[in-house]
């Protein structure tokens, strides 16, 4: 039997033990629902939900008032640009980027139908959108402006600092989504300027189903006007019983993620390092996707010449990655962040993605670097492709 790599971090990543252990009283014995606070159950987990807030603040650098639960960074990114879009943000104009995730673009598309304008900046071959791209889309007028801080196939990070400044100098609000980001490079919505930053559980060894939208001004001013109606939880942003074991999960990966991203991150980008360079030696006519140093650690996004990336994976049995993204792997579409670099549909079709993470060992690249290497040889044997030869 072939042993189980996990090489899919951006599609999601394992629990911490950590978080485990720190959710499980809130399914038991601490149930409380913290809207129900006029008892000890629920003040309990009132209690929970709080410091869970301060935690998820503290990694971001922003007050805790300013954060907002949510179900994932998919609401998140909803609930931040359909909410501006009937708040502060009325009216203006929307500025998106080509390689954003669909939960980014398809709200924006959305609001397009109902009579926004949208534009949908192109970005360079390396992924990279331009702060003065931005500067001149926006001509001098106030918009709503959603640009990723890391990708989800490519790991490409957008210079959201200087995109934000640009904004900021006009008067737009900006959103940026960090559900790739968070806790593996830093985040700060201060040295970032960000008005809202979405956040994802699942994908920082947090568990599914939980996230959160930072909101730059509240309690006191919001961007955002509601999105959904009922209860008045989270200051009537996001109404619904909060998921307290969720969100003391999140809040506890938040806080490792804060304590040991700096040491964790280093070791992962040594570990990508060297799968990149271990696949380069031993496979001809490969090509490197994304941004060669502004990139996150545990990506690395390869094209390889003449295969097809399902063929491939389906010829790693036990191996867990991925061709493009894990929301779209259903489709047989090209990627769209793969075509907007300007691959064509058989490149992209030919691309595979690795995600490496917390646990991912040395044995473990070195074991993918073989495995990869003689699957993408028994595949060009079965149809040969015209590789160009070896530079010397
Ligand atoms: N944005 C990005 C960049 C992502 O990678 C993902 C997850 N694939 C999401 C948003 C959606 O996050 P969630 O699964 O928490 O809804």
């Amino acid at each position: 039997m072939t042993a189980r790599i996990y090489m899919d971090h951006h599609a999601t990543t394992p629990t911490d033990p950590r978080v485990v252990e720190a959710m499980l009283p809130y399914f038991t014995e601490r149930f409380g629902n913290p809207a129900s606070a006029l008892h000890a159950h629920g003040q309990e987990a009132e209690e929970a939900v709080e410091v869970a807030r301060g935690q998820v603040a503290a990694l971001l650098g922003a007050r805790p008032e300013e954060i907002l639960f949510t179900s994932g960074a998919t609401e998140s990114n909803n609930l931040a640009l359909r909410g501006a879009a009937l708040g502060q943000a009325r009216g203006l104009p929307i500025l998106t980027v080509a390689t954003e995730h669909v939960s980014v673009l398809d709200p924006c598309r959305d609001l397009a139908h109902g009579g926004a304008s949208l534009s949908v900046l192109p970005v360079d071959a390396q992924g990279t959108l331009a702060a003065e791209r931005v500067a001149e889309a926006l001509a001098g007028r106030p918009a709503l402006v959603s640009v990723m801080l890391a990708n989800n196939e490519i790991g490409t990070l957008q210079p959201v600092a200087e995109i934000a400044r640009a904004c900021r100098e006009r008067g737009a609000l900006v959103h940026t989504d960090a559900a790739q980001a968070a806790g593996r490079v830093p985040v700060d919505v201060d040295g970032l300027g960000v008005d809202l930053l979405s956040v994802s559980g699942h994908k920082m060894h947090g568990p599914k189903g939980v996230g959160a939208l930072y909101v730059r001004g509240l309690p006191h001013r919001s961007p955002l006007a509601p999105v959904s109606r009922g209860g008045g939880q989270e200051g009537g942003l996001r109404p619904g019983t909060l998921n307290v074991p969720g969100i003391v999960g999140l809040g506890a990966a938040c806080d490792i993620a804060r304590r040991e991203q700096t040491a964790e991150s280093a070791r992962v980008a040594h570990l990508r390092d060297r799968l990149q360079a271990g696949i380069l030696a031993r496979v001809q006519g490969v090509q490197v996707n994304g941004h060669p140093a502004h990139r996150l650690p545990g990506n690395l996004n390869l094209t390889f010449q003449g295969v097809d990336g399902e063929a491939l994976m389906l010829a790693l049995p036990g191996i867990a990655l991925s061709s493009g993204s894990a929301c779209l792997s259903t489709t047989r579409e090209p990627s769209h962040v793969l075509l907007a670099l300007g691959r064509t549909p058989a490149q992209a079709r030919g691309s595979l993605r690795f995600g490496l993470g917390r646990f991912t060992t040395e044995a473990e690249v070195d074991q993918v670097i073989g495995e990869v290497a003689r699957a993408v040889e028994r595949l060009r044997a079965l149809s040969p492709v015209q590789l160009p030869a070896r530079p010397r």
